[in-house]
């Protein structure tokens, strides 16, 4: 049986990994500025997350959600806490484009309506209405339904005002990034993340906060809309919620009231997930890592604007975009191969940064060092 091949490889085989380190098969060192797409939130085989897994898988790897599994309670507290918002509620499900089907799917059982706003260059995910409200027709497929969703340029107060007063009463749910990650590291102002705060609240329709790349303290607070002082209705979440485990959530506001099975999913909220969860929570609290994500961001960033080759640097905290010119378009293979520093991208020509929350100074100068050298080829 062959692969189905979906996926343009590098053709790199990982064998082994420690804090913002991978080394290859050939026992290549490298620099992991990606974390797997935003995914390696406190390193690669922490300590304390490895001995949580491990002592769990040898209690209980599994159960379904028939049971009571206390460790979900425990996950709910804590994530509270860590985040500000205690008030909230969890639910727990496997990846970013499931935390995004069901937040949709739940604003609809809410209040009842169909339309979706969505933005230009926006990423929600693979699923049915998760891909439906991404910007990129190359990944639906005609059975996906979007008749029902707006798309609006990013960041047009006017445009979105509009859209209200001419589909208010019918439109379910606001689906934003506070900064789009796959669309290439673009910030919603605050204003607009004020307004959208406001229009939801005028019209009754759902603010839904994709938090799946720029959440979990990535950009210094836990979501990045707390920049805004606005509170989302719901947030979704998932990549650094494991730090590699598939676990992944969504933070429902008070107001919404459950029932039994309106959600569900066999997977969500086991006891792995759980530990994997509470690990990584409990070391962004005790290690401090959403202020070193601001504190090692601020510095990158105001770093990399002093370099004159780079057309623009956007971003916050650890979540990090560098726009080059095109006649660079060879500098993000470079950082690879040549420099040994793994990069995400995007189009057309932008390099992104999402390392581990507990990246260090001396590998952010290192990074800098090696991206000077890559830009002059
Ligand atoms: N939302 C955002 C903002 C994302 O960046 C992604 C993944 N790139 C998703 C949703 C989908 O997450 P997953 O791949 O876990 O389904």
């Amino acid at each position: 049986m062959n692969l189905f091949d979906v996926y343009p490889l590098n053709n790199i085989e990982i064998t082994k990994a420690s804090g913002s380190n991978v080394w290859d098969a050939e026992g290549e060192q490298y620099l992991d500025l990606y974390g797997g797409h935003a995914v390696i939130s406190i390193g690669h085989t922490h300590p304390h997350y490895v001995a949580r897994l491990t002592e769990q898988l040898d209690k209980v790897g599994f159960y379904s959600n028939s049971v009571k599994i206390p460790l979900q309670v425990q996950l709910a507290e804590k994530l509270g806490q860590v985040s500000g918002k205690a008030d909230y509620q969890l639910f727990l499900c496997n990846s970013g484009a499931e935390a995004n089907e069901n937040a949709l799917k739940l604003a609809s059982f809410y209040n009842g309506r169909k339309k979706v706003i969505a933005f230009k260059g926006a990423f929600h995910g693979r699923t049915s209405l998760a891909v439906s409200a991404t910007d990129n027709p190359k990944i639906i497929a005609p059975i996906n339904e979007t008749d029902n969703i707006i798309f609006l340029p990013h960041d047009d107060e006017a445009a979105l005002t509009q859209a209200f007063e001419s589909y208010g009463n019918e439109i379910t749910a606001v689906i934003i990034e506070g900064i789009q990650g796959v669309g290439g590291i673009k910030e919603a102002s605050v204003s607009f993340l004020k307004l959208i705060r406001s229009l939801c609240d005028q019209y009754n329709a759902v603010y839904i906060a994709d938090s799946v790349q720029c959440g979990y303290g990535r950009t210094g607070k836990f979501y990045s809309h707390d920049y805004a002082g606005v509170d989302a209705d719901v947030y979704t979440m998932a990549k650094g919620m494991g730090n590699g485990f598939p676990v992944a959530g969504i933070s429902i506001a008070p107001k919404f009231k459950p029932w039994h099975g309106m959600l569900g999913t066999t997977f969500g909220g086991n006891h792995l997930a759980c530990a994997a969860a509470l690990a990584v929570l409990e070391v962004i609290e005790q290690d401090n890592l959403m202020k070193n994500a601001e504190e090692i961001g601020t510095y990158l960033i105001t770093e990399l604007k002093k370099i004159e080759a780079v057309k623009e640097v956007r971003g916050r905290g650890l979540m990090i975009g560098i726009d080059l010119p095109q006649t660079l378009s060879n500098v993000k293979k470079d950082l690879l191969f040549k420099h040994k520093i793994f990069t995400g991208e995007a189009k057309p020509n932008v390099i992104r940064l999402l390392p581990a929350l507990n990246l260090t100074k001396d590998h952010a100068d290192q990074f800098l060092n090696e991206f000077k050298k890559a830009l002059k080829g």
